[in-house]
């Protein structure tokens, strides 16, 4: 906190604050599964994963232990495997480039799009082989990756398409990617992300738009298919109901009766919370607009805000960085540049991606969650006016 100012912190998010709104109905979910004897893949895991698959209009949710193992699991269950390429984005969390590598795959990055931080479709086209095997578009910080054009490059070159959704719970995929439903109460615009391709890959992380309170995942799907073998694959790979006959190598990748009943309590709220976070960014737009070395994100439709980034000069970022924290306002840099990082990475990256490069020197993610007041986001806006001016 800053000595001269007198103001209150302003943290990236604020889960206490949510737990107290919610404390009731979290200690009776709580107390319910305590109370059942029953900790792992029971009625709360099956009632969650029937809700939360009915929120996002698809037809299969397999809940698992992380957004890691969503994808991994998506992944196999899609069938990608040894040999084959995965064209992905490198502009994401790691965990994206893990699973790919986790399968047996071989990541192939293409270039973010001119605007925004999203997979430029284009780019997917060109960089297609006789390899390539699928499509992972991951939609950052929220803001739905453009999946009709992407679908469109799978579809010609008959890829598979995984979505990578841990920042984009509740997001609104683009319109033309398939016919929108009707929207019902208190329901978000149709379709949503996650079920569009093949296989989506949701993160309960704690931070994540829709939060478990430990580690939690999902895989969703409109495939039966896919959707069996995810089931399977979580569970050491058993076979249908039985125990002890493992057709295949799996993993122990399951939500646990608790973080469900957890889930439980927060899925009617999410809606409400990702609208919240439009108004956040809506504000901040405002606030912003008029700086001249900011760039604002992208204002997509179905954007859930997951992260509020927005660009400032590479050569000031650090500066305006350390002023923002003298006034005790916290600030990331979702995705720093990939020195010291993991070196196949690296390998494959040099000047392929300048997009994707620049934007890493030049993000820079500021406080956003349904709570953020307007006075905490005047005070976040003018000290960044005045750290750029
Ligand atoms: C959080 C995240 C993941 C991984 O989710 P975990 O639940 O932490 O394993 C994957 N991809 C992206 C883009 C993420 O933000």
């Amino acid at each position: 906190m800053s000595v001269t100012s007198g103001h209150a912190e302003v943290p990236m998010l604020d889960l206490r604050s949510e737990v107290d709104e919610l404390w009731s109905d979290l200690s009776d979910a709580v107390a319910r599964v305590l109370r059942s004897g029953r900790f792992i893949l029971g009625d709360e895991v099956a009632a969650f994963e029937a809700e939360v698959a009915d929120y996002l209009g698809v037809a299969h949710a397999v809940t698992v232990n992380s957004g890691t193992d969503a994808l991994i699991i998506g992944l196999r269950a899609a069938g990608v495997g040894p040999g084959d390429e995965v064209i992905t984005t490198p502009f994401t969390f790691f965990a994206t480039i893990e699973a790919i590598h986790h399968v047996g795959a071989t990541p192939v990055f293409v270039d973010i799009a001119a605007d925004g931080f999203n997979i430029d479709p284009d780019a997917v086209d060109a960089a297609v082989t006789e390899r390539s095997r699928a499509v992972l578009p991951v939609h950052l910080f929220g803001d739905p990756a453009p999946l009709a054009a992407i679908l469109a490059v799978a579809r010609r070159h008959d890829l598979r398409v995984i979505e990578d959704c841990a920042q984009a719970f509740g997001a609104g995929a683009d319109a033309a990617a398939s016919a929108p439903r009707a929207s019902s109460g208190g329901q978000p615009d149709r379709p949503l992300t996650g079920g569009l391709g093949d296989a989506g890959a949701f993160s309960f992380y704690p931070t994540k738009n829709l939060g478990a309170y430990g580690d939690g995942g999902m895989v969703t799907s409109n495939d039966a298919e896919v959707a069996a073998r995810a089931v399977s694959l979580r569970n050491h790979a058993a076979t249908n109901g039985e125990r002890y006959r493992h057709t295949d190598v799996g993993y122990n990748s399951r939500l646990d009766e608790l973080q469900a009943a957890i889930l439980r309590v927060k899925l009617p709220h999410v809606a409400t919370w990702n609208r919240q976070r439009r108004e956040v960014a809506r504000r901040y737009d405002a606030l912003l607009g008029g700086l001249e070395r900011v760039t604002l994100p992208p204002r997509t439709p179905g954007h859930v805000y997951h992260q509020y980034t927005i660009r400032v000069p590479a050569a000031s970022r650090s500066d305006v960085r350390t002023r923002l924290a003298d006034e005790g306002i916290a600030s990331s840099m979702f995705y720093p540049p990939w020195s010291g990082a993991w070196p196949d990475f690296l390998a494959r990256l040099p000047g392929r991606c300048p997009r994707a490069e620049r934007a890493a020197t030049e993000v820079l993610s500021l406080p956003i969650h349904p709570r953020l007041t307007e006075a905490q986001q005047e005070r976040v806006a003018a000290v960044l006016a005045e750290s750029l001016a």
